[in-house]
């Protein structure tokens, strides 16, 4: 085995560059992550990561400088498409961007034409196999994540003629399982993709980006044990749960990290008062800026409900929204900051003009606000249905804020019931209402409130725990194809 494992890691967003959700965070902060473990922490290896985004005619300017690298093609059944790469550093990890008609012809990162994002997302998998193949830069690992990149993970499986990808090993992250892709119809056979005629994935399946790569990985990593439990039954296998248990033996469950350095109320610049776990008591500056900013009445017996959020059923918002009439006897207010589904949005702002001296509805996405909400309010509420890892209730734990959580993936596996924080295990507003009961009653005890946000500001979030398991995986998946079996 060599002494540098190489690793192509895809995305389709990645912090500071674009964001549009959680996976840039985790694309923005996992490869730098991988490249700074030690010798000792990899069990010997250096990881040389190296990122692939799309280039986007929105992304943040200046951010990054991009520098021309090569003009190559991408093959298809129809002709062949121009691709070009550039260069750069994202986060001090060497990146590749690549450009091409399918990227180039959409504004978005997500377009609201599925079938233009189906291309692109195709067209991106394989320029960047054709980019490292080009380079000459043997790639032992291909590190996709999600629907978007899965296909990378498809192509080297089942391209074995292609002595290039021959030993190379397919890892996918699954951070959200319901979101496949889309049938691809046609677009499959135009790029040259083998037709999957595995029975033991469902037939509706089979011409879906993500089924396609979880078919072909060699690992496949739900982000959070519980999700990686979760996956194989039918509430959350979304109909692949018996596909998913007959691939049960490759999958491994492994927790994001945070952004530490992004996420430090001790040197926040979007709050009012940095504070850190040894002058807790400077916190409440940040609640009094915040309720002042709202124009919400300033009253620190009243507990804060804070919820920074995607507007989307997956979220658990129509929950709340039947939860808090729940509530009436007892004195709290709510500030949410979200955006996403209108009809939800409608009933919020319903919630706002029913409840006017409790409830502040802020539907946009606002970065230096977030940052307020989570250093201001008590309580950080979040009634997912399902959440596979969830970054919000670590950030508001490292905030000294104490999460309100639905017992489900991510939540469940960072959040202690009675110690750092509030786990309700039905999904419904009755125990929603019951737990957030719990929760204003030991807002009413300082003593034990401050431990609980001690207890969660003590928490380790680091990437580098995750990282460190990823390593570990790597290497195992590496040496199966190097020496042709098991580690
Ligand atoms: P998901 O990726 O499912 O949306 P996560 O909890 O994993 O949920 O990550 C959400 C991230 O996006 C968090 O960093 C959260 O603070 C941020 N966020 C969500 N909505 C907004 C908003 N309206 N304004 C600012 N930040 C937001």
């Amino acid at each position: 085995m060599p002494d540098t494992i190489n690793i192509l890691f895809l995305a389709a967003e990645a912090y500071p560059y674009i964001k549009v959700g959680g996976l840039a965070d985790v694309a923005g902060s996992l490869p730098f992550a991988l490249r700074s473990l030690s010798t000792r922490q990899t069990g010997g290896y250096s990881l040389d990561v190296r990122l692939v985004l799309p280039i986007y005619r929105l992304a943040q300017a200046g951010v990054v400088t991009l520098k021309p690298l090569i003009n190559f093609v991408v093959s298809t059944e129809e002709g062949e498409i121009g691709a070009q790469a550039f260069e750069g550093s994202l986060n001090g990890v060497p990146t590749y961007f690549i450009d091409g008609f399918p990227i180039a012809r959409s504004d978005y990162v997500y377009s609201p034409n599925p079938v233009d994002d189906r291309e692109k997302y195709a067209f991106f998998s394989l320029a960047a196999l054709e980019l490292a193949r080009i380079l000459n830069w043997k790639v032992d690992i291909v590190h996709a994540n999600d629907w978007h990149t899965a296909l990378s993970v498809y192509a080297i499986r089942t391209s074995k003629k292609d002595p290039y990808y021959s030993k190379t090993a397919g890892l996918l992250t699954v951070h959200n399982l319901p979101y496949m892709g889309g049938d691809n119809g046609d677009l499959l056979d135009k790029y040259g993709f083998q037709k999957l005629l595995d029975k033991s994935v469902p037939i509706w399946a089979r011409g879906q980006s993500l089924p396609l790569g979880l078919w072909a990985a060699d690992a496949i990593v739900p982000v959070s044990d519980t999700y990686a439990r979760e996956i194989l039954t039918p509430e959350y296998g979304c109909g692949l749960q018996d596909f998913l248990q007959s691939r049960a033996s490759v999958i491994t469950g492994i927790i994001n990290g945070l952004d530490v350095n992004q996420w430090d109320p001790a040197k926040d610049d979007c709050i009012f008062a940095n504070y850190s776990i040894d002058n807790l008591k400077d916190r409440s500056k940040n609640k009094i800026s915040l309720l002042k900013k709202i124009d919400l009445d300033i009253d620190p017996q009243i507990p804060l409900i804070g919820m920074v959020t995607r507007i989307d059923y997956q979220k658990g918002i129509d929950l709340t929204i039947k939860a808090l009439p729940m509530l009436m006897e007892k004195r709290w207010q709510l500030v949410i900051l979200g955006s996403g589904d209108e009809s939800l949005e409608k009933e919020l702002s319903q919630l706002q003009t029913i409840y006017p001296d409790r409830v502040r509805v802020i539907l946009r996405y606002d970065n230096s606000l977030s940052h307020l909400i989570y250093a201001g309010s008590d309580l950080f509420l979040m009634p997912s249905r399902y959440e596979p890892c969830g970054l919000s209730q670590m950030i508001a734990m490292r905030y000294g804020n104490i999460p309100v959580v639905h017992a489900t993936g991510g939540l469940k596996d960072t959040v202690l019931e009675g110690k750092t924080g509030f786990v309700f295990e039905d999904s419904n507003p009755e125990s929603q209402a019951d737990s957030l009961r719990k929760a204003f009653k030991v807002f009413t005890q300082p003593e034990k409130w401050l431990s609980f946000q001690r207890s969660g500001m003590k928490q380790d979030f680091s990437w580098t725990r995750s990282a460190i398991q990823y390593s570990i995986l790597y290497r195992s998946i590496a040496f199966k194809y190097l020496h042709g079996g098991e580690q």
